[in-house]
């Protein structure tokens, strides 16, 4: 629901939330878990242009589970809180500088789902490899995931080890084919009971908030364990998402329609709101000889063929309970254009193409020492600019 904080009037007493481009406004607002410098206790803080606000006094602990599992009328009161402490004109408190504190993951995610929400990204991998039926029959009609694992899940800035897994037949060693997909991950509020599915018109009050996600993928492994039953060990040695959770108060201004469908779907899928949120995701990229990242590629969210409440219903129908801090992530955001596109796998084609970097060095896949660093923000005429802000990643050898 819009209301008087999203307000693109508003400003507020710490300046550098004021600045064009920034992505922690007033308007935003995120929560976090961080340890400020000289502590050993990790506690629940709000981000404010380039600082923290401690808002443990509000909301206890170091995990935002408890945060997740309100209903989104006392999230919306946090937000009024936080909002009444932080706008121009309120007595300024003392806060954290975000580069001097350590941040964490900010959630206990109990599951972690992973969908394939992308038609553009189903098409053009599925072109890979099977040029003469690209998209899969069903794709149009059920909206594919697979469980994830919840234990390799890691913060922004967490290295990245490269894994050791079969490669085909007696072939053993470190991935030679590892990528990065760029996602967006949700975070599941209050939930639902075993045996009772969520409504398709009640899905979006399941969503806590929105972070950045990056599914690393060994593609080698990935070709040759997927049949018949999906990605395991090619897929959950890590997955990184940023720090910040975005809530879905923030996001109220952003939502819009999705694409429409050229066929039927069914009932339970019919999402009687516009579904699709406007955010757009970056993919950053630098070698460990490039002093200055470059951009690989964007696209836009509001074009994923499924949105979030259909996830979230379609994943709840046969009775299966989401619990508060679950993560589901869209699966990799990619679009129609070559610049679009969310993965190496899909930039190179395969391998086939490399890419050429500044620095006269090329990549198929990912060499050791290569950083990704994904960012995303949701911008729209009228409405004060959100950022998700990054999720960095840098790869380290076997
Ligand atoms: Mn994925």
């Amino acid at each position: 629901m819009i209301d008087e904080t999203h307000d693109p009037a508003r400003r507020s007493w710490v300046e550098s939330a004021n600045r064009p481009g920034c992505d922690f406004p007033i308007q935003n607002l995120p929560l976090g878990v961080f340890t400020p410098p000289g502590s050993a206790t990790a506690r629940i803080g709000v981000a404010i242009g380039e600082a923290i606000l401690d808002v443990s006094d509000w909301l206890p602990g170091d995990q935002l589970n408890a945060y997740m599992a309100l209903s989104s009328a006392d999230r919306a009161d946090f937000r009024r809180h936080c909002v009444r402490r932080l706008e121009a004109g309120a007595k300024p408190c003392a806060l954290y500088s975000q580069t001097e504190c350590r941040l964490h993951r900010p959630v206990t995610i109990g599951d972690y789902t992973d969908f394939y929400a992308s038609i553009d990204h189903a098409t053009n991998v599925g072109k890979l490899f099977r040029p003469e039926n690209p998209l899969l029959p069903n794709y149009k009609h059920v909206p594919i995931a697979y469980h994830g694992r919840a234990s390799s899940i890691v913060v922004s800035g967490t290295p990245v080890k490269r894994p050791q897994g079969q490669l085909g037949e007696g072939r053993f060693g470190p991935t030679q084919e590892l990528d990065y997909e760029v996602e967006v991950g949700f975070f599941v509020g209050p939930g639902n009971a075993l045996g009772e599915p969520i409504a398709i018109a009640k899905a979006r009050s399941h969503i806590a908030g929105v972070c950045l996600v990056n599914d690393w993928s060994a593609r080698d492994i990935q070709r040759w364990e997927y049949q018949p039953l999906g990605p395991f060990l090619a897929k959950n040695f890590a997955t990184s998402i940023s720090p910040w959770v975005v809530t879905a108060e923030a996001l109220a201004p952003f939502w819009t329609e999705p694409p429409p469908h050229d066929v039927p779907i069914l009932p339970y899928l019919r999402e009687p709101v516009p579904g699709a949120l406007d955010l757009t995701v970056e993919v950053w990229f630098r070698t460990a000889a490039m002093t200055e990242p470059i951009r690989l590629s964007h696209a836009a969210f509001k074009d994923m063929y499924w949105t979030a409440g259909q996830m979230i219903a379609h994943h709840t129908v046969n009775g299966c309970p989401l619990q508060p801090g679950d993560l589901i992530a869209s699966g990799t955001v990619s679009g129609p254009q070559p610049d679009n596109r969310g993965c190496l796998l899909e930039l190179t084609a395969k391998g086939a193409e490399p890419l050429r970097l500044p620095t006269g060095e090329t990549r198929t896949f990912l060499h050791d020492g290569d950083e990704v660093i994904l960012t995303g923000y949701c911008e729209r005429p009228g409405w004060v600019r959100i950022g998700l802000g990054h999720c960095r990643g840098t790869i380290r050898p076997q």
